[in-house]
């Protein structure tokens, strides 16, 4: 085989991943092995709105196909991960939080239009389930749900090999399982649900009412810090440090991500549950607290051989997974 050929065999296989956040847009140009052969992250300037946020996207991908000297006919196609509602089957992006002005959105056909290869868009949780499923540790599992612990929680579900949308491609909002009726207020406007007490914004919301309560109460205050402004790792440390009010918070947080957990292994009886985000650099301090109560909750003849783990992906499973969208989709 020439070494031309030998190339055009090697390039045949690479397709294109985005993974589309509220604060910023990862492109990555994949092997069909999973390997990345080039990443790009930008802002994605969420306030400037629709128009240049999808010129960011096309920039982004010129980019990773110009760095790596490839014309876009070497390119099988373009996956691309959203948040909120997606219609995969038209590539439409119904409705994104964090995203003003992205209503009903045909992502697909604005990128085909541009590019002239096939496009695939799923929602973002689903594409980072796709990825671990696909190249990372639940490569070769059937029955998985993969949980996104950030800002807030979502999850994919990968039911009999396959992505679970549900009618309306709104399956997996683990987040929004009500673990407490008299719980305290959520995004969503419900009240108790998972997403209050243990996503980022939710154990924030509750340190600073926690605070609040005090200071009416008079009582000794904790240092006075905004919580708005701090990472969830530093919140943990918090805790470690022996602060009582944040360790509270954080072991009920881990406390309901269980409960939540036991409540969905129930029902769907998977194989593993793998979770994926920022919160997952806690490692053993959250993973073995957390096994504890689904293990405690969950119906025992769910929990034999369950395996809850952490994704081994990273940062790059949505890409990764956004991309293997073009091999291997269901
Ligand atoms: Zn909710």
């Amino acid at each position: 085989m020439s070494n031309l050929e030998n190339n055009l065999k090697i390039i045949d296989k690479l397709a294109i991943g985005v993974d589309l956040g509220g604060s910023k847009i990862g492109i990555a140009l994949v092997k069909k092995n999973g390997e990345i052969e080039k990443y790009v992250k930008i802002p994605t300037n969420a306030e400037q709105g629709k128009e240049l946020i999808i010129n960011r996207i096309k920039q982004g991908i010129y980019q990773v196909i110009e760095e790596k000297d490839l014309q876009i006919n070497n390119i099988l196609g373009i996956g691309i991960g959203a948040p909120g509602p997606v219609d995969y089957k038209k590539g439409i992006i119904h409705c994104a939080p964090n995203l003003p002005e992205w209503t009903d959105v045909p992502l697909s056909n604005i990128i085909k239009d541009e590019f002239k290869i096939p496009v695939i868009v799923e929602n973002d949780a689903n594409a980072a389930a796709w990825g671990e499923k696909s190249f990372g540790i639940a490569k070769g599992i059937d029955d998985m749900i993969c949980i996104s612990l950030g800002t807030g929680i979502g999850a994919g579900l990968i039911l009999n090999g396959k992505i679970y949308h549900g009618k309306n491609n709104l399956a997996g909002e683990i987040g929004h399982i009500v673990v407490n009726k008299e719980g305290p207020l959520c995004n969503c406007g419900n009240y108790g649900c998972l997403e209050a007490y243990s996503s980022a914004s939710g154990i924030k919301n509750r340190i600073n009412n926690k605070i609040k309560e005090l200071e009416t109460e008079s009582q000794v205050l904790p240092p006075l810090l905004n919580f708005d402004d701090i990472s969830l790792a530093q919140i943990f440390e918090m805790a470690r440090q022996g602060n009582q009010i944040v360790q509270d918070i954080v072991d009920e947080a881990i406390e309901y991500l269980g409960i939540g957990i036991a409540s969905v292994v129930n029902i769907l009886n998977p194989e593993m549950v793998v979770l994926v985000g920022g919160i997952t650099n806690e490692g053993e301090k959250l993973l073995n607290p957390l096994k504890e109560t689904v293990f405690q909750r969950g119906m025992s003849s769910h929990l034999q051989d369950l395996k809850i783990v952490f994704g081994s992906l990273g940062e790059y499973a949505g890409v990764i997974g956004a991309a293997a969208l073009l091999w291997n989709y269901n």
